[in-house]
């Protein structure tokens, strides 16, 4: 394990950050040694899922390790291997059904935090098992499926922070059965006349990318964390009040829940936002763009948006990205 005090942060939102302690650990074993120095931890991936302060008072944990196998359709991946590694692992070996989670950034090992999903699909479809070092007990300890709590964006590892994840092991399929039904799957298939006989997963998962370079911008170019709101899930009568009024609200129905468009109600305010060094990205108004703001500034802005969503609409928008005070 190395120890680095004073240590910058790098995030996606290019927030100037500095951590009093950064820990990487460099193999399994060295969980071991993390309980006699941790006592506010905070493991970090890449970054692509968090809002950091100027000042970091906590002890950064970080994976420099990492592992990817599989033996029939169980895979296991352990420590710093990213999304993209795994999909692209999964395409050469033939094993099926993450096609549409294509090009999210971070680590796998982050990925059960939020629940990443995208186009229908969420790693939860496929968790076996995650595999974790609880600071608490100094342990490893397995969760199955239901342990982890999954719902929409979110699980067990954001209320228990306790949970280091080491390992996830993910059960796939032998066999390609794509999930097409998202609309702007099926738009892009008629735009780009594309024959359903003629797909396989990687076509599926290159579509997937290109649909989503026009939807996200770059967060090399364009420093950003993706969705900056959740798609806020509201009921039925809610849902029929809005259509009353707006009657072209996007909405739809996804694993039984009604949601509504997050950046559609972001459209309908954003004229009335004071503060600008924040862009909201025109094609996807889920998306803030940092242009030069601090982290204060960038507080200011998400409780502007908060406060004018719930006065127009009365719904309460909920922040995707974990905000460390
Ligand atoms: C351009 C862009 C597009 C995106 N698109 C999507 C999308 O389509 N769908 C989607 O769901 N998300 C999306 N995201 C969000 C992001 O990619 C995911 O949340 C990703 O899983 C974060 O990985 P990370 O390694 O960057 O984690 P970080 O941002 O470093 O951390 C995220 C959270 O996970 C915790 N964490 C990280 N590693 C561990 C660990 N080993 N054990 C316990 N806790 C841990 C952190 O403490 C933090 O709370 C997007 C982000 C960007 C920038």
């Amino acid at each position: 394990m190395k120890l680095f005090n004073n240590q910058n942060v790098t995030n996606f939102f290019k927030l100037p950050c500095v951590a009093d302690s950064v820990y990487q650990l460099s193999n399994a074993e060295d969980y071991l040694e993390l309980y006699q120095n941790i006592t506010n931890p905070i493991v970090i991936g890449e970054g692509s899922n968090l809002i950091l302060p100027p000042k970091l008072n906590k002890q950064v944990i970080k994976l420099n390790y990492k592992n990817i196998s599989h033996n029939n359709n169980l895979i296991e991946i352990s420590g710093g291997v990213t999304w993209e590694e795994l999909i692209d692992y999964t395409l050469y070996h033939e094993l099926y059904g993450l096609e549409n989670l294509t090009a999210i950034p971070g680590l796998v090992t982050a990925a059960p935090v939020q629940n990443i999903g995208a186009y229908g699909v969420q790693i939860s479809d496929f968790i076996e098992s995650v595999i974790c070092w609880d600071l608490e007990s100094k342990n490893f300890t397995t969760l199955n499926k239901d342990d982890c709590c999954f719902n929409y964006r979110q699980s067990i590892f954001q209320s228990n922070k306790s949970l280091i994840i080491h390992k996830v092991i993910l059960r796939l399929n032998n066999f390609f059965e794509p999930n097409i039904s998202y609309q702007s799957i099926q738009d892009y298939f008629s735009l780009n006349q594309v024959d359903h006989n003629d797909l396989t997963p990687k076509k599926l998962s290159d579509i997937i990318r290109n649909i989503r370079l026009t939807r996200l911008p770059d967060p090399k170019i364009n420093p950003n964390v993706g969705s900056f709101f959740k798609n806020p899930i509201i009921n039925e009568t809610q849902l029929s009040d809005i259509k009353n009024i707006y009657p072209n609200t996007p909405c739809w129905i996804e694993n039984n829940l009604y949601k509504i468009s997050a950046g559609w109600l972001i459209s309908k305010i954003k004229t009335d936002l004071t503060y600008r060094d924040v862009e909201i990205f025109e094609p996807n108004n889920l998306v803030l763009i940092n242009r030069g703001c601090s982290y204060n500034q960038l507080m200011r802005l998400i409780s502007e948006i908060k406060t004018k969503v719930k006065d127009n609409f009365d719904i309460v928008l909920a922040v995707e990205p974990e905000i460390i005070a």
